[in-house]
Parts: structure tokens; C-alpha cells; sequence
């Protein structure tokens, strides 16, 4: 088990929430929730299936029964719900399906990741590498970056999904289905009587990762700020469980912060727009420390900031000869 304890919440209709530790990745920690509504046990998500991820849910498991008394097994489950796509909430399934044979539900959007998994990481990586040429790095920089996503992602194999989620949907008489795509095109929040499963759509104090929707329609800065005011409109949500980080007591405050901090970035860029610059300059100019894996995620946090603006018309082509004159050119933009 990770050095973090299980912490159980109860709702206001008795469901007991059991918050599960995974570490996912060397720097990242995330959580699974097993809820129990008297015989009804669901797993919500299962971690990255990647370093101590899968050995740490089995004994998280094992944990509830020990330390919480609750009689609860592998075969016990009702039910497998992947509140979005990516593989650190995913990436365990494999393991999983060896040990229970509950149905696994997703979105409908991001169902095609989990059956097609080898197709989509390649069209992926493909669409990747076109963003980056079209952002202004070299080859050589597109492939080291390209590589490294790859190794990321790799060792997952595709698998059936039994039932999707739609917005609205009461799923299994327990939980509600609120589709909130921007961070993923299929993630979803759950809620549960007076709690809320945010996933990764509302992270207090862990930024949340946001890519074009040039790369992935149903994503990027629009879709998640519209979603945001979508989960803001909830009513009767005493605490929020996410992901990553802390729960969060007061659901609208947390929202109103991240909305600040997301139009702080915006403000950021257009101003870097002053002068004009390609995504690949903008990225070393805001974020010059970072290398690696985090400079991919930075790349695409630039870009889907660029698009924002320049959907609302907010930005101009510095060099449009120059773009509309070859696929290789690369767009430099400026505040319009
Ligand atoms: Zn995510
Ligand atoms: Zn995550």
C-alpha cells in the first residue's frame, strides 16, 4: 500500500466512499473510490497499471476488509466505471479484468480509447507529430518528444467495455452521469446523494492538463470552461472528490479559483502575443525550466490557449505568406 491511508466518506443517504491511494506515476498520485450502497460495490477507476499502481489497489482492497471491516472481495463487484480515458485512471484494467467481471462503464466518447486502444495511441501519436511540426520544433526535438509519449502509454491492451455513459444518465439507481468534456472528450463527474466525483475535471491545486482540440474534438479551453459552469450550476454538493489532490469542501469557491487561474493563462499568452511568436517560442518563453515528458504537456497547454484566442478572433498570422505558401510553414501569431 502507498504510505497515504484509505480515507472513507459517507453521503447523506449512507453510501460509504472509500478514497483510494495510487501512486500512478513517479510524480503523480491519484485516487480510486470504491462505494458501497448496501450490497451494491462499484470501483471507480483503477489507476495506471504502471509501477506499484496495480500492486497498491490489491491492497487497497485487502485493506478495506482488514482495517475497515468491510467484507468486500474482487468478486463482490457490481460494477467498473473509468470516469475518463487516460491512462492513469485506465491503465489498471487490464489486471482488473483478470479478477472480477463486472461490467466496465465509460463515456460514449471515450470508449473508442479502451477497444481500440493500439489504433487510437497511434493516430494519436500521428496527429501529435503534425501539431508539433506546425508549432515550430525541428525533427529532431518532434521525435525525442514523440518517443517519450510513447513510452508513457505503452502497455495497455485494448478491451470490451460493456456500458456507456451518456449526460443524465442514472447509472445503476446510484450514481448521476455528468458529461464535462474539455479535459477529456468523454470525462465525466458522479454524483452520489450530497458528494461528487470530479475526476479531473475540478483539481484543487493541481493544474489541470488541457490540449487543442485540433488534436482531440470535445477538448480544449472552451469545452473545459463550459464545463466548469455546468458543475458550478449543481446543486446540493457538500464535498467534491477528485482525481488528484484534496477533496474540496466548497465546490463553488474551488470552481470560481480555477476559472481565475484559467483566465490569468489566457491573458498570459495574448500578451506573449505582443510580439509575434510560433507555439514552440511561446512554450520556451513561458515555461524555460521544463524538459522532457513536461514540455510535451506544456506544447499542448500552449496550443489549446492559442486556439482559444484565436477562435474569438484575438490573434493575427504574422507570416500568412509564409503558412499559406507551404505545409511546412510555421504559423507565427500576434495579439490582432
Ligand atoms: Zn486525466
Ligand atoms: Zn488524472
Amino acid at each position: 500500500m502507498s504510505d497515504e491511508p484509505i480515507t472513507r466518506f459517507t453521503s447523506a443517504g449512507g453510501v460509504r466512499v472509500y478514497r483510494m491511494p495510487l501512486q500512478v506515476f513517479p510524480s503523480l498520485r491519484a485516487y480510486a473510490h470504491l462505494v458501497i450502497a448496501g450490497d451494491y460495490v462499484a470501483l471507480i477507476d483503477v489507476g495506471s497499471g504502471q509501477g506499484p499502481s496495480n500492486d497498491q489497489l490489491r491492497a487497497n482492497f485487502t485493506a478495506l476488509s482488514a482495517e475497515w471491516g468491510e467484507r468486500v472481495s474482487w468478486s463482490d463487484l457490481d460494477r467498473i466505471i473509468i470516469t475518463h480515458a487516460h491512462i492513469d485512471h485506465h491503465g489498471g484494467l487490464n489486471m482488473v479484468r483478470q479478477l472480477t467481471s463486472a461490467p466496465i462503464a465509460i463515456h460514449e466518447l471515450d470508449r473508442r480509447v479502451l477497444i481500440h486502444y493500439e489504433e487510437r495511441l497511434a493516430m494519436s501519436r500521428f496527429k501529435l507529430s503534425v501539431f508539433l511540426r506546425h508549432a515550430g520544433l525541428s525533427e529532431e526535438h518532434r521525435n525525442r518528444l514523440l518517443a517519450m509519449y510513447g513510452h508513457s502509454k505503452d502497455g495497455f491492451q485494448s478491451l470490451p467495455v460493456e456500458d456507456l455513459l451518456k449526460d443524465g444518465d442514472q447509472l445503476d439507481q446510484i450514481f448521476r452521469v455528468i458529461h464535462v468534456p474539455g479535459h477529456c472528450p468523454g470525462q465525466v463527474c458522479l454524483q452520489l446523494d450530497d458528494l461528487l466525483l470530479t475526476a479531473d475535471h475540478v483539481l484543487p491545486g493541481v493544474a489541470v492538463f488541457l490540449s487543442p482540440e485540433a488534436l482531440t474534438a470535445s477538448t480544449g479551453v472552451d469545452h473545459y470552461l463550459q464545463s466548469l459552469r455546468k458543475v458550478a450550476a449543481l446543486t446540493g454538493v457538500r464535498l467534491a472528490l477528485g482525481g488528484h489532490g484534496r477533496p474540496v469542501h466548497d465546490l463553488g469557491a474551488a470552481i470560481k479559483r480555477i476559472e481565475a487561474t484559467q483566465e490569468q493563462r489566457i491573458a498570459r499568452i495574448y500578451e506573449a502575443c505582443n510580439e509575434p511568436h510560433s507555439i514552440a517560442e511561446l512554450t520556451a518563453l513561458l515555461y524555460p525550466e521544463i524538459s522532457n515528458y513536461d514540455e510535451l504537456l506544456a506544447l499542448q497547454k500552449v496550443g489549446a490557449y492559442i486556439e482559444y484566442l484565436d477562435q474569438r478572433g484575438m490573434l493575427a498570422i504574422d507570416n500568412l505568406g509564409e503558412v499559406a505558401a507551404s505545409e511546412e510553414g510555421v504559423p507565427r501569431y500576434r495579439a490582432a
